[in-house]
């Protein structure tokens, strides 16, 4: 077992945190942004100086799904005291907007390069058990419900085709000049996700929500893992 799930399981959690389950991705050999979690403003800057700048901050509690919906993600931090000031500016935003959310503290992380932004998702479905969910980001997913799904585990055909039988697929290809996404490395990842869930078997949810895409590589900015339920004899329900 991991550590990121030995300790949520020993706290009798199933929700990961970003920080958490970027451990877990990371292990498997999914391409994650590197994020560390910082309870005060001089820790985060002193991981910050670390990694190196461009930084990412963004607010870790369990009562928080959507970061930036309280203003819990700051990005294009360039210098310590710039993430030092951003740390104690957010914790002050986030708490007015959900006063009542534990926070663990703040990510410290790593800024991706911008991408063609996609998610990569799994869920539990009660038929199928687990199902492999791929789509653009953004409007794609949330306005046009632009996704395809596939029962887990996939064959590499099966990564292939649902990267393509998306509508905005041709947006993957590259328009106007612009350059196209690598395929290649998307499936890579689709895949990658899917050996992780069917290996594992205790992940109930899973959400790479961006990934960016590259014209060479993609590398997921946000990840959250829910786990199966254990019930009183410690089995997954
Ligand atoms: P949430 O979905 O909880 O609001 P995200 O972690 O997805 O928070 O961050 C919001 C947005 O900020 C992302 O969609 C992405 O565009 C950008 N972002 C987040 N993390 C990074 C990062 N490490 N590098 C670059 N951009 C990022
Ligand atoms: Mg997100």
């Amino acid at each position: 077992m991991s550590d990121a799930i030995a300790t949520a399981r020993a706290e009798g959690r199933t929700l990961l945190s970003e920080v958490e389950s970027k451990e877990l991705l990371r292990a498997a050999g999914i391409p994650v942004t590197e994020a560390r979690l910082a309870t005060s403003a001089s820790e985060a800057a002193a991981i910050a100086t670390e990694i190196g700048f461009p930084i990412v901050l963004k607010i870790i509690s369990k009562d928080i799904a959507h970061k930036s919906d309280v203003g819990g993600v700051a990005l294009g931090l360039e210098s310590a005291s710039a993430v030092r000031r951003a740390y104690s500016e957010m914790l002050e935003r986030v708490l007015a907007a959900a006063p009542k959310a534990r926070i663990d503290g703040v990510s410290v992380q790593q800024q991706a390069l911008p991408g063609t932004e996609v998610i990569v998702g799994a869920t539990t479905d009660p038929q199928f058990g687990p199902v492999m969910m791929f789509g653009l980001g953004g409007v794609f997913v949330e306005v046009l419900k632009d996704v395809s799904f596939r029962i887990v585990p996939l064959e590499r055909r099966d990564a292939r085709q649902m990267i393509r039988e998306i509508n905005g697929f041709p947006i993957l290809q590259g328009v106007r000049g612009q350059k196209g996404a690598d395929l290649k490395a998307l499936e890579k990842l689709v895949l990658d996700v899917s050996k992780l869930v069917w290996k594992r078997g205790d992940i109930a949810e899973l959400d790479l929500n961006p990934v960016f895409a590259y014209p060479d590589g993609a590398i997921a900015v946000d990840a959250r893992i829910v786990l199966k339920a254990v019930d009183a004899d410690g089995k997954e329900g």
